[in-house]
């Protein structure tokens, strides 16, 4: 949920409602010419109307011209207020849209309307997708990519044009606000999760715009959600970051992104990075995203509290800022020219890289999106959050309790309110979904007796358990944009107390779809005491990451379905019942204790001391660090079971071409049943220097198969240049650093069986094999 201005409710929109409206125009200025749509035989040329207008009078409308002459036509065209105006948006209670961008109809520029978020649109109601968090458990690029074609389908059936998604920051800290929205705690796995993303939701027409660039990695402490902390609030923190974690770490999700995903844009970050507001960094703006990666978008700041200033932002390179004109109201922007902070050929650079970009992605040459969710089709996202749900879903613990046979449970105890509700993390990413069919109603359709009781007296509901074949507790954390989590216990959750009026009032007092406003308190002692009274228990956790979970050893199942929206209910009873196998594997590490976490119990690190905040872990965040520090976890990165069995052999590598080694390892299904393989490929890479150390090993590959039982493969992944390099400050580059290097791989970061070694020289191409290297 955002400030006031999101929420609110006003006039209609001035964008076209209905289809049929939207249609009758666009027979007389036929706009289809980019797609060659245009069947009126009547119309002009496609490339001589569209609904950016006459060529004869705007010679920018002509679809023959490359973006950046029209872009240099439309901008000699225009003056400085004019340009001006397309730098912020307006997002005024004018309705449903997360914010646009107000066109220049005397231009033929058209109106950009911009929708949240990565677990649907955030407006009326959409399919409400699960958390990227088990889409980050999915381990599996292709379904990232199913989803964002099912969102941006969605997104564009409401008519927009941009969706501010998919978020790509690196979990530095599990008890950060926003983890529920991340791919977890790799760089690797966030890469390739969000680079598949993008390039199918852009396949449908509407741009992504990746957040939040970066290292937004806290919300704060001392928070009122979803609004603001007071200690180390991503408003005002500066997140002190050197080049090496920066580059190694928190960048490559948005490099893959724009690199290899052409992300249409980029959303830079509410905080500050080393002393400079993320949305005025010449270093992250200038430097990396222009320079290092060529970025060709634009770049969108984060809302109300991202830009800091006026000319530094402009100079370096915020494009809009979001949602209404603050810093970059025409008078201030005029003031800057007319000072000379900034030169109008800045101006032009901002409003260019909008216009080039709206002109490459047709943009002016199509017909605007129509508000008609009746294009949307349903029953296929449905199924589709039902799918991420079950393939996100990680199966901790299982003693022989699961899969249910249905013929052999006669009854079930079903305990804890979150077995009820549709768990989900507050702020902008919230969906009001399209249906709703809770865990208990889904389990009641297949058990023959359900006992359901609300978990609020444990001694009840160990009695309640104990009378049952099966105990199943539905546990749940509290995580919401604005503020992080005081601590990782399930008893620890924050008190959203906005956010579930503002739920009450999307959706009605006591819906079952938000929140209760207090704090889920007295779960872990629940939990034993139900794990106490039937050894038959299971574990449900509908939780944004990592949490803490003391009673692990005691129960006789433990699953994750995260926050698995609208359909979760559905996919946890299909898990349990053995109707698929549970498709995850953890994106982040679940500690043993709440002091075992990379950060934790330095301020300095977290949440920082006078709103700066130290990132001198370094690379060392998330398995890297329990790795490095020989800390055991109560989870593994990675770690997930299946119903069935997998056996891994046969680890290969040869080199693929001059830049590249191909892995190849055999995976056999040894089970009875079929099954969800997800076998993971991590480097051991050779440290240059004490100063520069490496981690014992980084993920650099995986290859995820569904396989029926006696079924094998070879999975097969590509290592590219980079995943041998590290940044080197002192050339200001990425190498190689010649030496051993090993490879490991298995079923997860802390059970990998096979090993190959071989070494490399400077210029990355293989020397010897095994042999050349230590055994260790
Ligand atoms: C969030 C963004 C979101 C924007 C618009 C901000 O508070 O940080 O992720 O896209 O609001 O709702």
């Amino acid at each position: 949920m955002q400030a006031s201005s999101h929420a609110g409710r006003g006039a209609a929109r001035d964008r076209p409602r209905s289809r049929v409206a939207r249609h009758l125009p666009v027979a007389l200025l036929c706009v289809a010419s980019a797609l060659g749509a245009c069947s009126d035989s009547a119309a002009p040329s496609p490339s001589l109307v569209s609904r950016c207008g006459d060529v004869q009078e705007r010679p920018w409308c002509d679809t023959r011209l490359s973006a950046r002459q029209r872009t240099d036509q439309l901008l000699a065209r225009m003056t400085l207020q004019q340009k001006i105006r397309l730098m912020a948006g307006e997002d005024s209670a004018d309705g449903e849209a997360t914010g646009k961008s107000e066109g220049i109809p005397e231009l033929g520029i058209p109106t950009l309307f911009m929708s949240d978020g990565p677990m649907g649109p955030r407006e009326g109601a959409a399919t409400a997708m699960p958390a990227p968090i088990a889409l980050g458990a999915s381990f599996d690029p292709d379904l990232a990519g199913r989803n964002a074609q099912t969102i941006a389908t969605e997104v564009k059936f409401k008519g927009n044009d941009l969706v501010h998604a998919p978020a790509i920051d690196v979990m530095r800290n599990p008890l950060g606000g926003r983890v529920f929205e991340s791919y977890g705690e790799d760089p690797y796995l966030s890469s390739r999760l969000g680079t598949a993303w993008v390039l199918s939701a852009q396949r449908q027409g509407v741009m992504s715009n990746v957040k939040h660039y970066a290292a937004n990695t806290q919300e704060g402490q001392l928070g009122l959600p979803p609004f603001v902390s007071i200690v180390g609030s991503r408003f005002t923190v500066d997140a002190v970051v050197d080049e090496r974690t920066l580059r190694e770490i928190y960048l490559p999700p948005f490099e893959a992104a724009v690199v290899e995903g052409d992300a249409a844009s980029v959303m830079c970050a509410y905080n500050r990075i080393n002393g400079a507001p993320a949305c005025s960094s010449e270093f992250l703006l200038k430097r990396v995203l222009r320079e290092d990666w060529g970025f060709d978008g634009f770049v969108v700041s984060d809302y109300i509290a991202a830009m800091k200033d006026t000319a530094a932002s402009a100079r370096n390179g915020t494009d809009i800022e979001m949602p209404n004109a603050i810093f970059y109201q025409p008078l201030l922007l005029e003031l800057a020219v007319i000072s000379g902070q900034i030169s109008e050929a800045t101006i032009d650079e901002r409003v260019g890289n909008i216009l080039r970009t709206l002109f490459r992605f047709g943009f002016f040459d199509r017909m605007a999106y129509p508000t008609d969710d009746s294009q949307i089709d349903e029953a296929h996202h449905h199924q589709l959050a039902r799918e991420t749900a079950e393939q996100g879903m990680v199966l901790l613990r299982n003693d022989g309790v699961l899969p249910l046979d249905a013929a052999r449970i006669g009854s079930l105890a079903v305990i804890g309110a979150p077995a009820t509700q549709l768990i989900n993390g507050g702020g902008s990413s919230t969906v009001k979904p399209r249906r709703f069919k809770s865990a208990l109603e889904a389990l009641r359709e297949r058990a023959a007796t359900v006992v359901y009781d609300d978990g609020s007296v444990a001694a009840r509901a160990a009695r309640i358990a104990a009378a049952a074949d099966i105990a199943i507790v539905f546990a749940a954390d509290g995580s919401t944009e604005g503020t992080d989590k005081r601590c990782l216990s399930l008893d620890c959750a924050p008190v959203d107390v906005i956010g579930t009026v503002y739920c009450w009032m999307l959706n009605g007092t006591g819906s079952p779809l938000c929140r209760a406003p207090l704090p889920n308190i007295g779960q872990d002692a629940l939990i034993d005491a139900v794990a106490s009274a039937n050894p038959r228990t299971i574990v449900v956790l509908n939780v944004a990451g990592p949490v803490l979970t003391p009673w692990r050893d005691k129960v006789a199942a433990l699953l994750v379905p995260w926050y698995p929206g609208q359909e979760g209910g559905e996919a946890l009873t299909r898990v349990l019942y053995g109707d698929t196998d549970p498709g995850g594997r953890l994106p982040v590490t679940f500690p043993a204790a709440e002091l075992d976490t990379p950060v934790a119990g330095n301020p300095l690190q977290y949440p920082g001391v006078l709103e700066r905040t130290e990132f001198s872990e370094g690379i060392f965040i998330g398995y890297r660090w329990y790795d490095q520090h020989a800390v055991t976890p109560a989870f593994a990165f990675g770690e997930g079971e299946s119903y069935t069995r997998f056996d891994f052999s046969d680890l290969r590598f040869e080199a693929a071409g001059t830049d590249a080694l191909k892995v190849r390892l055999v995976v056999r299904n040894s089970g009875a049943r079929p099954g969800w393989a997800v076998p993971q490929i991590y480097l051991s890479l050779p440290s240059p220097a004490p100063e520069i150390p490496q981690p014992p090993k980084a993920l650099k590959g995986f290859d995820k198969r569904w396989l029926a039982a006696g079924e094998q493969y070879v999975a097969e992944v590509t290592l590219n240049r980079r995943a041998f390099e590290y940044w080197s400050v002192s050339h200001g580059d990425w190498r190689i650093q010649p030496g051993c290097y090993r490879l490991l791989a298995g079923p997860s970061s802390r059970d990998l069986p096979l090993t190959r070694a071989f070494e490399m020289d400077e210029n990355g191409a293989l020397q010897r094999g095994d042999a050349a290297c230590p055994s260790t």
